[in-house]
């Protein structure tokens, strides 16, 4: 099974097609944002610096996200994994080269209105199950409870209308260098993720599969 990369905008669905694929295939799903947020809600040193940045829409710097990408690819030795929100930058992109083999990089497009739409709706619960209000595939079955382990969903402290218009812009601004990276090395599939969960991840699927 070829290891996964998600490049998208914030909310294009990278983290739900990830817990699709986890489900489905197994992989190990590593999200640098999810990892950022156990780390605040840990209050470990790194959480402590972190929060600010993360709750403002602004990018954790380079040296902790290679490292803590390092850390973690070491721990999963060699297992199939989706990493969902690194690389965001070119040099994040350049330093991942070193350290994996076997990958294809999805990149999912999404329109900044449906995007939006996407954020407003997001709602997750602390077990680590994310869901979306406003699409029929992602509700809870009990308005705001967990279907997992019942507790109350939460909305993250970036998804509201200023920090989610920076975390756009800021991919907009730094996707292109890496859309770039990764045509040059022809590992780059781009899918349109504007159409229903089933057709996109239909797509998905035979993208891995290939
Ligand atoms: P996400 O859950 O992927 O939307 O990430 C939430 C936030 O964590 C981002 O807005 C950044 O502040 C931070 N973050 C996550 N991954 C990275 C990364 N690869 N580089 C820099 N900052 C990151």
């Amino acid at each position: 099974m070829k290891n996964i990369i998600f490049v998208a905008a914030p909310a294009a669905g990278k983290g739900s097609y990830s817990n699709i694929l986890k489900e489905k295939y197994g992989y190990i799903h590593i999200s640098t944002g999810d990892m950022l947020r156990e780390a605040i809600a840990s209050h470990s040193e790194l959480g402590m610096y972190v929060k600010n940045i993360i709750d403002n829409g602004n990018l954790v710097s380079d040296d902790i996200m290679i490292k803590l990408i390092d850390n973690k690819l070491k721990e999963i030795k060699g297992k199939p994994f989706i990493l969902d929100g690194f690389p965001r930058t070119l040099n994040q992109a350049i330093s991942l080269e070193n350290l994996i083999d076997n990958y294809i990089v999805i990149y999912l497009t999404v329109d900044k209105d449906l995007a939006t739409r996407r954020m407003t709706g997001r709602r997750n619960c602390e077990c680590g199950k994310s869901y979306n209000i406003y699409e029929d595939e992602f509700k809870p079955k009990v308005d705001n409870i967990c279907d997992i382990c019942g507790k109350k969903l939460l909305q993250r402290a970036d998804d509201n209308k200023e920090a989610f218009e920076i975390r756009f812009n800021t991919f907009v601004n730094n996707s292109k260098p890496i859309k770039e990276y990764y045509e040059g090395k022809d590992k780059l599939v781009v899918i349109d993720s504007n159409r229903n969960v089933n057709e996109v991840f239909k797509d998905i699927s035979e993208v891995i599969n290939d």
